[in-house]
Formats: C-alpha cells, structure tokens, sequence
C-alpha cells in the first residue's frame, strides 16, 4: 500500500471511531469535529490526507478536518503550501509573543490562550487591524507540570477577561489529557474542562455564550473525551503513524 493509501484507510479507521464513539454517548452523528494533529508532517503528506478525507467527506455529508499545528512557522509553511485547499488551520502550540504576527497570518484560531498577557496582546493586534480571531482558553486538567495551561480554579477568570477583550472571539476550551493508564483520571480530566466551560457559558458575562467548544482527545482518548462532551478531537499518530524523532 502507498504511504497515501496508508493515510486515507488510517483517517478512515479514525471517522469510524469518532462515530461509534458518538454513538455510544447517545451525541448526534458528525457533531464531534476532527482535526489532524500535524506535527511535523510535509505539506504533500498533509495535502494527501485533506484531499481523501474531503472525498469521504463528500460520501458521508461529515464536515471536513481541522488542521492543527503546534508551531507557528509550521502553520505558515502549511498555509502556503496548502493555500489552494483552504485549510481551517487551529494553532496547539505554545505562541511566543514575538511570534504573533506571523501567527496570525497563518492560522484561524489559537487554542494555546493560557495568560492574560498574551491574550493582550494579541488582542491589541487584532484590533488596531479590524480582525477578529477566534481563541480558546488552554486549561491543564491533569497538574502534570510538563503540560502548559492555566489551573482548572483559574480557568473561568481567565476566560471571563479574555471574552471582553475587544479583537478577540473566545470560541471555547483546550486541554490535553491525563498521561496515564487510569481512564477515571482521564474522565475527571474531560470532566471537569466540561464543568469549567457550563461554568462560564452560564456565567451571562460579555463575550461567554460563543464559547462552547471543547478541543479535547487525542489518538488515545478520544473515546473517552467524546463521552464527556468534546466537540473537537486532535489526532496525530493515529492517521500519521508514530512520529518521526523530533
Ligand atoms: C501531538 C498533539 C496531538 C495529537 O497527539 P496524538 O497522540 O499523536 O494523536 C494533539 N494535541 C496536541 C496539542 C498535540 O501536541
């Protein structure tokens, strides 16, 4: 089998999972979104799994995947070399301030919002060029120290003051799951980003209604995010295989 044919049966075998996974939560068909964790994979190699996943998208009515990149000149090598496919392209990385304005050429989210200065100034940017970027809120579930976002305890605050900020759309939360074989950790972990999120959208403050996406799951716990209420999955290494030493 081609390495593209190897692609396209991988991100198939990865549909097939989102969908039962919804199922079994009782969640309506296609509401789960899927976005391809690229690391780093070429552009050709992405571009091959854009353009099966757009004809099985055809075939099933699913919408098609979201990019996600972790590092911003990764996002701008993509988004221009992928320019003629129109990819939704999410930054998951950590964003260094001196690295916004090339970010923000390149991508159509940041879910990596983890301060309040980082948030201003991207914020600041946006609104001296009359755009609107769409953010989302990192949060770390899990306390491992190895992992960025702000504490679960903190997360409304932040979110709060990041949703007034002119420039800014906060579209929902981010996190990363517990790194662990014990799946009721990694439940609370889904679990309690959902708490933070009804938390907020709850909370009647500017800008908090729109925020309702949950970016959680990866190739080893989807299942388990898609049954605490995640609307967006990133998956690597199950449509790209294991990866390439960095
Ligand atoms: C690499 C990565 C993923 C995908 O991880 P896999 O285990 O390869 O599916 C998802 N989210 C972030 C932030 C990542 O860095």
């Amino acid at each position: 089998m081609s390495e593209d044919a190897a692609i396209a049966a991988r991100l198939s075998t990865v549909r097939a999972r989102v969908a039962r996974a919804e199922q079994t939560a009782g969640r309506p068909p296609g509401e789960v979104r899927l976005m391809l964790a690229t690391k780093t994979q070429s552009a050709a190699v992405i571009r091959a799994a854009l353009l099966a996943d757009t004809v099985a998208c055809v075939a099933s009515g699913l919408v098609p995947v979201l990019l996600g990149e972790n590092r911003v000149q990764e996002a701008v090598t993509t988004a221009t070399g992928l320019a003629d496919l129109h990819p939704q392209i999410h930054l998951i990385g950590p964003l260094q301030s001196n690295k916004i304005n090339h970010a923000l050429r390149a991508v159509d989210c940041v879910q990596t919002v983890a301060t309040l200065d980082l948030a201003g100034r991207l914020s600041l940017r946006c609104a001296t060029t009359d755009r609107v970027l769409d953010v989302m809120v990192q949060v770390n579930v899990s306390g491992e120290p190895t992992k960025s976002g702000v504490p679960p305890e903190a997360a409304v605050d932040l979110a709060t003051q990041v949703a007034a900020l002119p420039g800014l759309q906060l579209v929902g939360f981010m996190t990363i799951g517990a790194n662990t074989r014990d799946t009721g950790l990694v439940l609370a972990g889904f679990s309690r980003l959902r708490e933070v999120r009804d938390e907020l959208v709850a909370s009647d403050a500017p800008g908090a209604a729109t925020a309702r996406e949950l970016s959680m799951g990866m190739s080893g716990d989807l299942e388990d995010a898609i049954a605490e209420g995640a609307t967006i999955v990133r998956v690597g290494s199950a449509v790209f295989g294991s990866r390439p030493p960095a």
